[in-house]
């Protein structure tokens, strides 16, 4: 049970098969960092992520022969795919008839409106949403200067949403990122309740993984808390499995989604009878192989150790040469230093 704020209410899309918003589970999504026309590495990079868990996927089309190669991609992949517009938004129609499940745009580049227009009636006849996607970055030259750059960013989602209205297209969804987390969470809290369309969110070129991971999970976190949010995709400059893998741990942290194990381990001090980064390293590295929601614990010592491990649905509680295995809430086996990881496992595998 999750004790975050109420989810705040929004219209329920269909990118292919995954329902994004309304009552639906926080939608997992990542884009794929290969070059969209080489299309044998787009889907390799692709099943990998399905594997990890990643629900929906988006690829760059930077130009024609990109949008053309969406068709094959698209026949040998599982999951939806999105295709991410820059620029020219012929490429947007071209994706279309390729048969891609949604479109991102950035209506700070794709220009006049009519040509957003064309674009959202060829995505209407086709039930395909659209994504607006405004960046912080890249806001269009007519946004008010005077404002803040939150109000601008959602001041500018807003004008395309009504744009879109207008022509009877509400299969729509918004993402306002910015690098600056304290920016991105007032855009995404004032837009909030200015309009019924679900929200991706995302801090926008988040960084190396150590950093970026924490900027992503403090601004993501922070929305997903307050219950804003209906799809998120954590930046990342590292392999795009990273990225689900960040995301679902931050929804695991709130208790919003189950997806594979979780590890508890000590941060180990000097009662520690036994190597805890380690054991916990090679414990990490085994359940990263098992899909099951479980909760393991490692803990280095008697003080708090047996609690943890006892609250766990296996837990290890080391002690001097020898350590206790809990399974769920039961002491299980006293077991030699040496037989930790394997003792630890073979509890981890029975369930
Ligand atoms: S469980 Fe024991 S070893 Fe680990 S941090 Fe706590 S007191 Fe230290």
């Amino acid at each position: 049970m999750s004790i975050t704020n109420p989810r705040r209410i929004s219209k329920a899309i269909k990118i292919g098969n995954v329902t994004v918003g309304g009552n639906a589970p926080i939608v997992v999504q990542s884009m794929t960092k290969t070059d969209t026309r080489d299309i044998r590495a787009t889907v390799r990079q692709i099943k990998r992520l399905e594997e990890v868990g990643c629900e929906i996927i988006r690829v760059a089309v930077p130009d024609t022969e990109a949008a053309r190669a969406l068709v094959d991609i698209k026949k040998r992949i599982k999951i939806p795919l999105v295709a991410d517009i820059h620029f020219d938004y012929r490429l947007a129609l071209t994706a279309l008839q390729a048969g891609v499940d949604g479109l991102r745009l950035n209506p700070g580049n794709i220009g006049e409106a009519d040509k957003v227009k064309k674009v959202a009636l060829a995505a209407k006849e086709r039930g395909v949403p659209i994504r607006i996607g405004v960046n912080a970055g890249s806001l269009p030259k007519t946004a008010d200067k005077k404002s803040n750059i939150a109000d601008r960013m959602v001041a500018t989602a807003l004008e395309q949403v009504k744009l879109l209205e207008s022509l009877d297209f509400d299969l729509v969804k918004v993402s306002l990122k910015a690098f600056d987390v304290p920016t991105t969470i007032a855009a995404y809290l004032s837009i909030a309740s200015k309009m019924p369309y679900p929200l991706h969110i995302g801090i926008t070129e988040a960084g190396l993984p150590r950093t970026g991971v924490i900027r992503s999970a403090v601004g993501i976190g922070t929305l997903l808390w307050l219950g804003i949010g209906d799809t998120i995709r954590v930046s990342l400059t590292a392999p795009p499995e990273e990225e689900v893998i960040a995301a679902y741990e931050i929804l695991k942290s709130l208790d919003l989604r189950r997806r594979g194990p979780v590890l508890v381990s000590c941060p180990t001090c000097g009662r520690a009878e036994a190597d805890v980064v380690k054991l916990a390293q090679e414990v990490e590295k085994r359940l990263a192989k098992i899909d099951k929601p479980i909760k393991v614990a490692v803990m280095g010592c008697v003080v708090n150790g047996p609690g943890e491990a006892r609250d766990a649905d296996v837990g290890l509680a080391c002690g001097k040469g020898r350590g206790v295995i809990f399974k769920k809430g039961e002491k299980m086996a006293v077991v030699e230093e040496k037989d930790f990881l394997s003792a630890l496992m073979r509890e981890v595998e029975e369930i």
